[in-house]
Protein backbone atom coordinates (compact mmCIF):
# COMPACT_ATOMS: atom_id res chain seq x y z
CA UNK A 1 0.00 0.00 0.00
CA UNK A 2 1.07 3.82 -1.38
CA UNK A 3 2.00 5.92 1.88
CA UNK A 4 0.41 9.33 1.88
CA UNK A 5 4.19 10.57 1.14
CA UNK A 6 4.87 8.58 -1.39
CA UNK A 7 1.68 9.66 -3.32
CA UNK A 8 2.50 13.26 -2.66
CA UNK A 9 6.24 13.44 -4.06
CA UNK A 10 5.46 11.03 -6.88
CA UNK A 11 2.36 13.51 -8.05
CA UNK A 12 4.27 16.66 -7.55
CA UNK A 13 7.50 15.42 -9.61
CA UNK A 14 4.51 13.44 -12.28
CA UNK A 15 2.46 17.50 -12.28
CA UNK A 16 5.85 19.25 -13.10
CA UNK A 17 7.53 16.60 -15.48
CA UNK A 18 4.46 16.73 -17.82
CA UNK A 19 4.84 20.40 -18.13
CA UNK A 20 8.38 19.67 -20.36
CA UNK A 21 8.10 19.11 -24.05
CA UNK A 22 8.16 15.23 -24.94
CA UNK A 23 12.02 13.50 -23.87
CA UNK A 24 13.43 9.84 -23.94
CA UNK A 25 16.87 10.10 -22.59
CA UNK A 26 17.58 11.22 -19.13
CA UNK A 27 20.69 12.51 -17.30
CA UNK A 28 20.00 12.19 -13.45
CA UNK A 29 22.66 14.11 -11.69
CA UNK A 30 23.37 11.99 -8.92
CA UNK A 31 25.43 13.40 -5.44
CA UNK A 32 25.17 10.04 -3.18
CA UNK A 33 22.86 12.27 -0.84
CA UNK A 34 19.16 12.11 -0.18
CA UNK A 35 17.70 14.46 -2.81
CA UNK A 36 19.51 12.88 -5.76
CA UNK A 37 19.10 9.23 -4.59
CA UNK A 38 15.28 9.81 -4.19
CA UNK A 39 14.94 11.67 -7.46
CA UNK A 40 16.18 8.43 -9.29
CA UNK A 41 13.84 6.24 -7.46
CA UNK A 42 10.77 8.42 -7.79
CA UNK A 43 11.71 8.99 -11.23
CA UNK A 44 12.23 5.74 -12.71
CA UNK A 45 8.89 4.71 -10.82
CA UNK A 46 6.81 7.18 -12.55
CA UNK A 47 8.63 6.75 -15.73
CA UNK A 48 9.65 3.56 -15.90
CA UNK A 49 9.79 3.66 -19.96
CA UNK A 50 11.58 6.26 -19.94
CA UNK A 51 15.63 5.91 -20.82
CA UNK A 52 17.65 7.11 -17.27
CA UNK A 53 21.63 7.57 -17.16
CA UNK A 54 22.70 8.31 -13.58
CA UNK A 55 26.22 10.39 -13.76
CA UNK A 56 28.78 11.39 -10.92
CA UNK A 57 31.13 13.62 -10.60
CA UNK A 58 33.82 12.75 -8.13
CA UNK A 59 35.09 16.23 -7.01
CA UNK A 60 38.10 15.09 -4.96
CA UNK A 61 36.99 16.61 -1.73
CA UNK A 62 39.09 13.56 -0.12
CA UNK A 63 37.05 11.28 1.94
CA UNK A 64 34.11 12.87 1.49
CA UNK A 65 34.07 12.62 -2.23
CA UNK A 66 35.36 9.02 -1.98
CA UNK A 67 32.32 8.39 0.24
CA UNK A 68 29.84 10.16 -2.11
CA UNK A 69 30.93 7.85 -5.16
CA UNK A 70 30.07 4.96 -2.82
CA UNK A 71 26.52 5.92 -2.15
CA UNK A 72 26.11 7.22 -5.79
CA UNK A 73 26.91 3.50 -7.17
CA UNK A 74 24.88 2.09 -4.12
CA UNK A 75 22.10 4.04 -5.42
CA UNK A 76 22.38 3.30 -8.97
CA UNK A 77 22.89 -0.22 -8.08
CA UNK A 78 19.41 -0.42 -6.34
CA UNK A 79 18.13 1.18 -9.75
CA UNK A 80 19.48 -1.94 -11.82
CA UNK A 81 21.73 0.92 -13.35
CA UNK A 82 24.97 1.98 -14.67
CA UNK A 83 26.27 4.60 -12.87
CA UNK A 84 28.51 6.91 -14.77
CA UNK A 85 31.81 8.98 -12.81
CA UNK A 86 33.62 11.42 -14.34
CA UNK A 87 36.73 12.31 -12.05
CA UNK A 88 37.94 15.89 -11.93
CA UNK A 89 40.96 14.59 -10.78
CA UNK A 90 41.73 12.04 -13.36
CA UNK A 91 40.33 13.78 -16.53
CA UNK A 92 41.49 17.87 -15.65
CA UNK A 93 44.74 17.13 -13.00
CA UNK A 94 43.36 18.63 -10.30
CA UNK A 95 40.74 18.63 -7.73
CA UNK A 96 38.34 21.10 -5.86
CA UNK A 97 40.84 20.70 -2.99
CA UNK A 98 43.38 22.49 -5.43
CA UNK A 99 41.13 24.58 -7.03
CA UNK A 100 40.34 26.16 -3.51
CA UNK A 101 43.94 27.50 -2.93
CA UNK A 102 43.17 29.89 -5.64
CA UNK A 103 39.72 30.44 -5.25
CA UNK A 104 38.97 30.40 -1.61
CA UNK A 105 35.64 30.75 -2.15
CA UNK A 106 35.37 27.88 -3.52
CA UNK A 107 31.85 27.32 -4.37
CA UNK A 108 30.59 29.17 -6.78
CA UNK A 109 33.82 27.91 -9.09
CA UNK A 110 32.71 24.40 -7.58
CA UNK A 111 28.76 24.98 -8.97
CA UNK A 112 29.95 26.51 -12.18
CA UNK A 113 31.99 23.77 -12.70
CA UNK A 114 29.63 20.92 -11.88
CA UNK A 115 26.88 23.10 -14.33
CA UNK A 116 29.66 23.00 -16.91
CA UNK A 117 30.70 19.16 -16.79
CA UNK A 118 27.04 17.76 -16.67
CA UNK A 119 25.81 19.73 -19.75
CA UNK A 120 29.56 18.55 -21.81
CA UNK A 121 28.51 14.46 -20.05
CA UNK A 122 24.32 15.04 -21.02
CA UNK A 123 25.32 16.51 -24.31
CA UNK A 124 28.00 13.58 -25.06
CA UNK A 125 25.96 11.19 -23.91
CA UNK A 126 22.88 12.54 -26.51
CA UNK A 127 20.78 12.66 -23.56
CA UNK A 128 17.28 14.97 -24.38
CA UNK A 129 17.60 16.05 -20.53
CA UNK A 130 19.00 16.93 -17.57
CA UNK A 131 17.16 16.41 -13.91
CA UNK A 132 18.76 17.58 -10.97
CA UNK A 133 17.17 17.46 -6.88
CA UNK A 134 16.88 20.92 -6.13
CA UNK A 135 14.25 20.92 -3.87
CA UNK A 136 11.73 23.57 -2.56
CA UNK A 137 13.45 25.46 0.13
CA UNK A 138 16.67 25.69 -2.53
CA UNK A 139 14.52 27.63 -4.63
CA UNK A 140 13.01 29.53 -1.84
CA UNK A 141 16.45 30.37 -0.11
CA UNK A 142 17.75 31.08 -4.17
CA UNK A 143 14.60 33.39 -4.78
CA UNK A 144 14.19 35.17 -1.21
CA UNK A 145 18.00 36.01 -1.54
CA UNK A 146 17.62 37.72 -5.15
CA UNK A 147 15.06 39.97 -3.68
CA UNK A 148 16.45 41.33 -0.79
CA UNK A 149 19.72 41.89 -2.91
CA UNK A 150 18.30 43.36 -5.49
CA UNK A 151 19.07 40.73 -7.76
CA UNK A 152 16.73 41.25 -10.59
CA UNK A 153 19.01 39.53 -13.06
CA UNK A 154 19.23 36.38 -11.43
CA UNK A 155 15.82 36.40 -10.77
CA UNK A 156 14.57 37.44 -14.16
CA UNK A 157 16.75 34.22 -15.54
CA UNK A 158 15.05 31.70 -12.26
CA UNK A 159 13.60 28.99 -14.22
CA UNK A 160 12.45 25.71 -13.14
CA UNK A 161 12.45 23.97 -16.67
CA UNK A 162 15.33 25.33 -19.14
CA UNK A 163 14.77 24.20 -23.27
CA UNK A 164 17.41 22.96 -24.60
CA UNK A 165 19.52 26.15 -26.59
CA UNK A 166 22.02 24.69 -29.34
CA UNK A 167 25.02 22.41 -27.09
CA UNK A 168 22.72 23.42 -24.25
CA UNK A 169 20.70 20.55 -23.32
CA UNK A 170 17.43 21.12 -21.72
CA UNK A 171 17.31 20.92 -18.01
CA UNK A 172 14.82 20.31 -15.54
CA UNK A 173 14.01 20.37 -11.98
CA UNK A 174 11.28 17.51 -10.95
CA UNK A 175 11.32 18.45 -7.09
CA UNK A 176 10.86 22.24 -7.57
CA UNK A 177 7.80 22.03 -5.28
CA UNK A 178 9.05 19.08 -3.12
CA UNK A 179 9.81 20.06 0.78
CA UNK A 180 13.23 18.71 1.83
CA UNK A 181 11.53 16.89 5.27
CA UNK A 182 9.60 14.81 2.42
CA UNK A 183 12.45 14.09 0.47
CA UNK A 184 14.34 12.60 3.65
CA UNK A 185 10.54 10.79 4.29
CA UNK A 186 10.91 9.26 1.05
CA UNK A 187 14.37 8.06 1.23
CA UNK A 188 13.78 6.61 4.58
CA UNK A 189 10.55 4.65 3.16
CA UNK A 190 11.92 2.97 0.35
CA UNK A 191 15.45 2.15 1.94
CA UNK A 192 17.44 4.66 -0.27
CA UNK A 193 21.55 4.47 0.93
CA UNK A 194 22.62 8.14 0.96
CA UNK A 195 25.32 10.01 2.61
CA UNK A 196 24.23 12.37 5.10
CA UNK A 197 27.38 13.90 5.82
CA UNK A 198 27.85 17.43 4.44
CA UNK A 199 30.47 19.14 2.12
CA UNK A 200 33.46 19.54 4.59
CA UNK A 201 34.62 22.53 2.63
CA UNK A 202 31.77 24.03 1.94
CA UNK A 203 31.47 27.97 3.13
CA UNK A 204 27.52 28.25 3.66
CA UNK A 205 26.37 29.95 6.66
CA UNK A 206 24.72 32.64 4.02
CA UNK A 207 22.73 30.50 2.71
CA UNK A 208 21.88 28.74 6.14
CA UNK A 209 21.03 31.89 7.24
CA UNK A 210 18.46 32.69 4.63
CA UNK A 211 17.35 28.70 5.16
CA UNK A 212 16.41 29.68 8.50
CA UNK A 213 14.60 32.70 7.70
CA UNK A 214 12.65 30.33 5.11
CA UNK A 215 11.34 28.34 7.98
CA UNK A 216 10.41 31.42 9.98
CA UNK A 217 8.29 32.99 7.23
CA UNK A 218 6.91 29.48 6.44
CA UNK A 219 6.39 27.35 8.70
CA UNK A 220 3.59 25.33 6.51
CA UNK A 221 4.41 23.72 3.74
CA UNK A 222 1.12 24.99 2.00
CA UNK A 223 3.01 28.66 3.13
CA UNK A 224 6.28 27.82 1.27
CA UNK A 225 4.29 26.43 -1.85
CA UNK A 226 2.32 29.86 -1.68
CA UNK A 227 5.52 32.10 -1.88
CA UNK A 228 7.08 29.70 -4.09
CA UNK A 229 4.56 30.43 -6.81
CA UNK A 230 4.49 34.09 -5.84
CA UNK A 231 8.03 34.36 -6.43
CA UNK A 232 7.78 32.74 -9.47
CA UNK A 233 5.10 34.51 -11.01
CA UNK A 234 7.25 37.69 -10.05
CA UNK A 235 10.12 35.97 -11.95
CA UNK A 236 8.00 35.44 -14.98
CA UNK A 237 6.75 39.38 -14.71
CA UNK A 238 10.09 40.80 -14.59
CA UNK A 239 11.30 38.08 -17.53
CA UNK A 240 8.93 39.40 -19.85
CA UNK A 241 8.45 43.13 -19.17
CA UNK A 242 11.80 42.90 -21.36
CA UNK A 243 13.29 45.69 -19.12
CA UNK A 244 16.40 43.33 -17.91
CA UNK A 245 18.71 42.46 -21.07
CA UNK A 246 19.45 38.37 -21.68
CA UNK A 247 23.12 37.85 -22.17
CA UNK A 248 23.79 37.30 -25.44
CA UNK A 249 25.44 33.33 -26.15
CA UNK A 250 27.81 32.23 -28.21
CA UNK A 251 30.08 29.38 -28.84
CA UNK A 252 33.20 30.02 -26.57
CA UNK A 253 36.87 29.74 -28.04
CA UNK A 254 38.41 27.11 -26.24
CA UNK A 255 34.94 24.25 -25.70
CA UNK A 256 32.67 25.52 -28.04
CA UNK A 257 30.09 25.11 -25.56
CA UNK A 258 27.79 28.40 -25.74
CA UNK A 259 28.51 31.22 -22.92
CA UNK A 260 28.12 34.92 -22.64
CA UNK A 261 31.81 35.84 -23.07
CA UNK A 262 34.25 34.87 -25.48
CA UNK A 263 35.75 32.17 -23.27
CA UNK A 264 33.62 30.47 -20.96
CA UNK A 265 34.39 30.46 -17.12
CA UNK A 266 34.97 26.74 -17.32
CA UNK A 267 37.88 26.76 -19.71
CA UNK A 268 38.91 30.32 -18.20
CA UNK A 269 39.25 28.85 -14.47
CA UNK A 270 40.32 25.30 -15.63
CA UNK A 271 43.48 27.61 -17.39
CA UNK A 272 44.39 29.58 -14.41
CA UNK A 273 44.30 26.64 -11.53
CA UNK A 274 46.18 24.92 -13.78
CA UNK A 275 48.84 27.92 -14.17
CA UNK A 276 48.73 28.34 -10.57
CA UNK A 277 49.74 24.51 -9.92
CA UNK A 278 52.11 24.75 -12.48
CA UNK A 279 54.00 27.79 -10.66
CA UNK A 280 53.10 26.30 -7.33
CA UNK A 281 54.75 23.55 -8.27
CA UNK A 282 57.83 24.89 -10.06
CA UNK A 283 58.27 27.14 -6.75
CA UNK A 284 58.58 24.08 -4.85
CA UNK A 285 61.94 23.01 -6.72
FE1 LIG B 1 31.28 22.17 -4.06
FE2 LIG B 1 30.70 24.01 -2.18
FE3 LIG B 1 28.98 22.02 -2.70
FE4 LIG B 1 31.29 21.49 -1.48
S1 LIG B 1 29.59 22.76 -0.66
S2 LIG B 1 30.38 20.32 -3.16
S3 LIG B 1 32.65 22.94 -2.47
S4 LIG B 1 29.58 23.66 -4.10
ZN1 LIG C 1 34.76 26.78 -22.82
Amino acid sequence: MKSLTEEIVKRRVLTEVEKYPFFQKAVIALSGGKDSGSLLHVFMEVYPDKEVIPVHLNLGIGGFSEASERFARMQAEKAGLQLVVFNLEKELGFSIMDAKKLYPKVCSVCGGFKRYLLNRISFELDADIILTAHHLEDFLVRMLKSVLNAGFEELARFKTYLPRKGNLVAKGRPFCRVSENLIAEYAFLKGIPFLSEKCPIGRKENVERFRRTVEILARRQSQKLLYFSSLTKLAEKLHSCGAIPMPELKPCSSCGFLASSETCSFCARVRKIKAFLDREKAASF
